[in-house]
């Protein structure tokens, strides 16, 4: 399979304030041109675009292409489950919508410990499961914006999942607050695939500081930020398809059209995009270099992981988007795993004692709080 997958959760609006409004007749034109140049794999989800996405995904590639032409992925919204019965619901619903009668990927939405106990207390892992050995489903997986510690956990007490879909890209490889490689790296010990989500990063990474831009520029003059981008997650050996959020034909255009014959990049071109990260990171504002003196050699009272939570306040602080905030939700499943909120800070002082950069850490905590929670 081409390692380009088409994310159907942004695509061309006819009203830019309604998500429902999707440009059916756009996204037709992208799907052709998708297909022609040899890319089968299609990802949607239960709430993509307002509930809408799945809808048009039936329309615009299931009802026009033959079965066997793509690959379909869709997610159970494990977030949204109250009760058994709202899983075979929602599952008969999504086949309804996508005019399919089995699914060639199948993901449990969104894993993160408050999600796990909701999917298996409401049987949905076990559903999934009883779908995938009678063949409705063809490959089973989730999705995860979790700690490394988490991922592997539920990979060890559900080794039957197949794949994982996970946030990576160059700017969070190495994030404290993300974690992407040790993520990446638990699939790889799993032995599981790896999709790729935001390898743009909501589009961040399209547009980085100028100082990137002509590093880059150098290295390939005709090479845009994006395409690097795209090309670091594709170059993962354990990675399947990395998945774009495609809003224009021209986006369209121009990843399919690297990406239809693609080489992984060599390994200095890798280093150099790791040294970009670095470049990105210097122009943030807390300027914490994740030594983690503060919660090693001090014992935060509140249990606080401060490192991390400000590597997501710089990465969130980086995003062009206001619509969108991966970063809440990797702060959410922190405190969901029961570590302290930045809000609950009591000013000991402690981590700043020990901090070899000096920073205020209990001003920016506040600051913390106040942008993600
Ligand atoms: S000042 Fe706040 S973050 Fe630092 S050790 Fe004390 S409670 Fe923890
Ligand atoms: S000690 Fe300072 S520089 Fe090191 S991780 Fe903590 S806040 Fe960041």
């Amino acid at each position: 399979m081409k390692k380009l997958g088409f994310g159907f959760m942004r695509m061309p609006l006819l009203d830019e304030n309604d998500q429902t409004k999707v440009d059916v007749a756009q996204v037709e034109r992208m799907a052709d041109l998708f297909f022609e140049r040899g890319f089968t794999y299609c990802d949607t989800a239960w709430m993509y675009h307002d509930f809408m996405s799945e809808e048009v995904v039936g329309k615009a590639v299931v009802d026009r292409y033959p079965r066997e032409a793509f690959t379909i992925a869709t997610k159970m919204p494990d977030m949204m489950l109250t009760s058994e019965a709202d899983v075979e619901r929602i599952y008969e619903k999504q086949k309804e919508k996508l005019h399919v009668d089995y699914f060639d990927y199948y993901l449990i939405h969104d894993m993160n410990s408050e999600n796990y106990e909701k999917a298996k207390k409401y049987g949905a892992i076990d559903f999934c499961r009883q779908k995938r050995a009678e063949g409705e489903i063809r490959c089973l997986g989730f999705s995860c914006h979790d700690t490394p510690e988490f991922l592997d956990r539920v990979l060890t007490e559900n080794p039957f999942f197949e794949f994982v879909q996970l946030q990576i890209n160059y700017l969070d490889w190495e994030s404290a607050g993300i974690q992407a490689r040790g993520c990446y790296e638990v699939c790889v010990k799993h032995g599981k695939q790896v999709i790729v989500m935001e390898p743009v990063k909501g589009g961040t990474l399209a547009n980085p500081p100028e100082i990137v831009k002509q590093r880059l520029r150098e290295a390939h003059p005709d090479w845009s930020p994006a395409r690097w981008a795209i090309s670091f997650a594709a170059s993962l050996p354990q990675v399947m398809v990395v998945l774009s959020g495609m809003s224009t034909y021209a986006q369209l255009e121009e990843n399919t059209g690297f990406m239809e014959d693609f080489t992984p990049l060599s390994e200095e071109e890798m280093k150099l995009l790791l040294a970009c990260a670095e470049m990105i990171r210097q122009t943030i504002e807390i300027p914490c270099t994740g030594c983690r003196y503060c919660v090693e050699a001090n014992e935060c009272p509140m249990g606080i992981l401060i490192p991390n939570y400000f590597a997501l306040y710089n990465t969130k602080k980086l995003m062009k988007r206001e619509d969108f905030s991966p970063e809440k939700e990797y702060y959410g499943n922190y405190l969901g795993q029961g570590y302290g909120a930045a809000s609950s800070c009591i000013g000991c002082q402690g981590c700043e004692a020990v901090c070899p950069q000096h920073i205020a850490i209990t001003e920016w905590l506040s600051k913390v709080a106040e942008e993600l929670e």
